[in-house]
Formats: structure tokens, C-alpha cells, sequence
């Protein structure tokens, strides 16, 4: 039999599919529909699909490249760039994004001229700051910038947005959403301007959504850690129901031996000019796996079996394997978080290994 290679991260489309399903169910009851964020899986087209296939028409990606990339796949879908642009790219942006997310007059000017010369309309939202001070327009500028882009042929704002728990830390709590409401309905009326989307947030928002009565104006999420992982991302609960293992990650033994717990010799900065600090813990079954930070987001990790990281380098990871009786050419199983997922599903260098299922 031929081994399947390592590292390798494994991926359950069924228990995807599931939670996809799920969170659809449970936001459209308050009539909020779902945008698929991509960029956690790099826009597998594999994973794009089975959003699709659940009910989930909207893809959204932080990079253009992944747009391409489900495009190129044969991916039928409304793509939405989900961060603002930067200027070298407004071409590619009106190439790949049917909807893009805005902050920026200069950026907004340009796209602006770019869809005439294509001759298509670009959608936009535009995204309002309320706190967690990453992306967004002040809400006292929010007017200035709607009549200015009003004016600028080629151009449709079909929502606005808001962003919480990325930089700040910031909670989507029920003042927040409620003068985002506010927002949308003093837009709607003022400019006679009905906004497709508003777009209240990400992961982050199950509890608010979970407590409130009256979700408002607010019909859209942008949801990618739930779907994946299946938690919510204020406090990493899981949600009911949902798959926490959709996702796991496997890498091998290259070495195991018995060694000191103290590196001995004189010590000066490790491979990422760090002084490391170690106690002695006596001698220690201990094993490398073939995986380092050149492939995933090392402090991500946490495996299945009772052993401990110790350390990484570029293509190390060294564990003290305790009583696990690890050998060479084991293989060993972590689970992940997003920092992890991320990383895994954007490296070259870990195969990507698809199940149907559950
Ligand atoms: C990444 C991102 C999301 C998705 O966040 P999750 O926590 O993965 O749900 C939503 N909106 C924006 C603007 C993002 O950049």
C-alpha cells in the first residue's frame, strides 16, 4: 500500500456541508443571509462548491487571487472582494469581484472609471467604523461619502457593513447593531437608496444574534470561522450541533530518540533570534515531526494524543512524545485553530486531501 504523503491536511466536506447547512438555518430564521467567506481555505474551489450546494450564493474573499482561482474552477457565484482595494489593483477587482467592500473616495474614483471603461457596474459596500478600528468610515463622514459616490457614474452601493472583533477586539453587541440599523434606514430614506446588504459582521456575532429579539435592518453575515470550525469567535464556544473537526492536520515522525530536556553547550539566539529558555525535565522521549513555521502557524496545533510541542523551527517541530511510544514514520494528528487552518490551507507544501464522508 502507498502511504499518503505528509504533511497533509485532511478536509471533510460533509461535515463542512453540514455546518454550512446548519448556520444557514439558524440565521435565516431572523432573515439574515450568509456570505461564504473563502480566504480561510485560500478559495478551494472543492469547499466553495459545497457552500453553494447549501445555500450560500455569495463568496467572499480577502484576496483577488482566490477569486480568480474559483472562477477559474467553473465556480458560479456572486464574489465579493472583502477588503478595500488598493489602488494597483481596481482593474483586477472590477476582472474577478461582482461586489467589493470600500472605505476610500481616492479608491471608489477609480474603480469608478475603470467600470466605465468596462462598461459593467461595480457593486459596492461601504463599511462603517464602529469600534473595533480596522476598516471603515467614521459614521459623521458616512453622508459626505455617500453623496460624493453618488455622483460617480459606474458605481452602485448595494449595502454597507461593519467589522467587529478582527483588530479591537470589540464585541457586535445590541447598541452596536442597533445604530447600524439606524444607519441603514437614515441612508435608505434620505437618498431613496434601498441597500441590498447590511451587513452586520462575522463569526463574531452569534451571541448578539443568538440574544436578540429584533435583529432589525440587519440582514447579511460574513461568515467564515463557523462554517469551518464551527465556533462562534468572542469566547471560542461551540456552536450547537456543528463539527469542530471538519478540519485536521497530520505530519509524520522523522526522528525519535531519547534525549535531555536541556540543550547543553553555550547558548546564544535560536532560528528566529530568540533565547530560549528550557528547564531540565530530566531525559525525554522525544520526536520530530516533519512540519515547521514555513508550514503552518506551529502554536495553532494541538494534538490528538497526550504529547507536547515543545518548539519549531522552519521544518521542525519538536514534541516530547511522554509515553506515546511515537516511532519513525508514525503519523501524528493535531486539530487546529484558524491562525493554523489558515496557514496549512495557503502552503505549497501541505497536501490537501478531501473527504466526502462523515
Ligand atoms: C475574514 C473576514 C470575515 C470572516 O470572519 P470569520 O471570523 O472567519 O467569520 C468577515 N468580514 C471581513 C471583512 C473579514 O475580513
Amino acid at each position: 500500500m502507498t502511504r499518503s504523503l505528509t504533511p497533509r491536511i485532511e478536509i471533510n466536506l460533509a461535515k463542512i456541508a453540514h455546518n454550512a447547512s446548519t448556520l444557514v438555518g439558524i440565521y435565516g430564521a431572523k432573515n439574515i443571509g450568509l456570505m461564504g467567506v473563502t480566504k480561510t481555505v485560500c478559495g478551494a474551489p472543492e469547499i466553495a462548491k459545497v457552500l453553494l450546494e447549501q445555500g450560500i450564493p455569495m463568496l467572499a474573499d480577502s484576496k483577488l487571487l482566490n477569486l480568480k482561482r474559483m472562477r477559474d474552477a467553473g465556480i458560479k457565484a456572486d464574489f465579493v472582494y472583502l477588503r478595500s482595494p488598493s489602488l494597483s489593483e481596481v482593474d483586477m477587482v472590477i476582472e474577478y469581484a461582482d461586489i467589493s467592500i470600500n472605505t476610500e473616495l481616492a479608491v471608489v474614483t477609480k474603480l469608478s472609471e475603470a467600470a466605465l471603461v468596462s462598461n459593467i457596474v461595480q457593486n459596492i459596500i461601504v463599511m462603517i467604523e464602529m469600534g473595533d478600528l480596522r476598516e471603515g468610515i467614521m459614521p459623521e463622514d458616512l453622508d459626505c461619502f455617500i453623496q460624493e459616490v453618488l455622483t460617480l457614474k459606474g458605481i452602485e452601493i448595494v449595502g454597507i457593513g461593519v467589522n467587529f472583533a478582527c483588530f479591537g477586539g470589540v464585541k457586535p453587541d445590541n447598541r452596536k447593531m442597533d445604530d447600524l440599523s439606524l444607519l441603514a434606514s437614515m441612508i435608505e430614506t434620505k437618498y431613496t437608496l434601498p441597500l441590498s446588504y447590511v451587513s452586520g459582521g462575522n463569526s463574531a456575532n452569534y451571541e448578539w444574534f443568538m440574544g436578540a429579539a429584533d435583529v432589525g435592518k440587519v440582514n447579511n453575515l460574513r461568515l467564515g470561522e463557523s462554517i469551518y470550525l464551527g465556533r462562534e469567535t468572542l469566547n471560542r464556544l461551540v456552536i450547537p450541533e456543528l463539527y469542530t473537526d471538519a478540519f485536521t492536520f497530520i505530519s509524520e515522525v522523522i526522528e525519535s530518540k531519547v534525549k535531555p530536556s536541556m540543550p547543553y553547550g553555550e547558548i546564544g539566539q535560536n532560528a528566529f533570534g530568540e533565547v530560549p529558555q528550557f528547564q531540565d525535565r530530566g531525559l525525554m522521549n522525544r520526536v520530530i515531526v516533519g512540519v515547521g513555521n514555513q508550514d503552518v502557524m506551529v502554536s495553532g496545533l494541538t494534538p490528538l494524543l497526550d504529547i507536547e510541542i515543545l518548539g519549531s523551527s522552519s521544518d521542525h517541530t519538536v514534541i516530547n512524545a511522554k509515553d506515546s511510544n511515537l516511532r519513525v514514520g508514525d503519523e501524528v494528528t493535531f486539530n487546529l485553530n484558524y491562525g493554523a487552518l489558515l496557514s496549512l490551507m495557503v502552503s505549497p507544501y501541505v497536501e490537501k486531501k478531501y473527504s466526502y464522508v462523515i
